[in-house]
């Protein structure tokens, strides 16, 4: 069952903290990345363009919902209640 474009916004930003511009996240998944030894990557967050976040690369289907509920996010479409 597929979650709600609230749900899957909420799971994907409420946890992570936003930087305002590239550079800085970028300068934070490399500190981490150093830290952990893995990939940590910064991007644009989808919901919210003007943040940015850090994190692991998603996988193919995580990658597949964020863009379904950020399609549906950007359309301003309604919450189900
Ligand atoms: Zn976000």
């Amino acid at each position: 069952m597929m979650r709600s474009v609230e749900q899957v916004r909420a799971a994907h930003c409420d946890s992570k903290t936003a930087y305002p511009n590239r550079f800085q996240a970028k300068f934070e998944a490399d500190k981490a990345s150093d830290r952990t030894g893995e990939l940590i990557r910064a991007y644009r967050c989808v919901f919210c363009p003007e943040h940015f976040h850090i994190g692991h690369p998603p996988t193919y289907e995580r990658l597949e919902e964020l863009a379904w509920a950020a399609r549906r996010h950007a359309q301003g479409e309604e919450l189900p209640s």
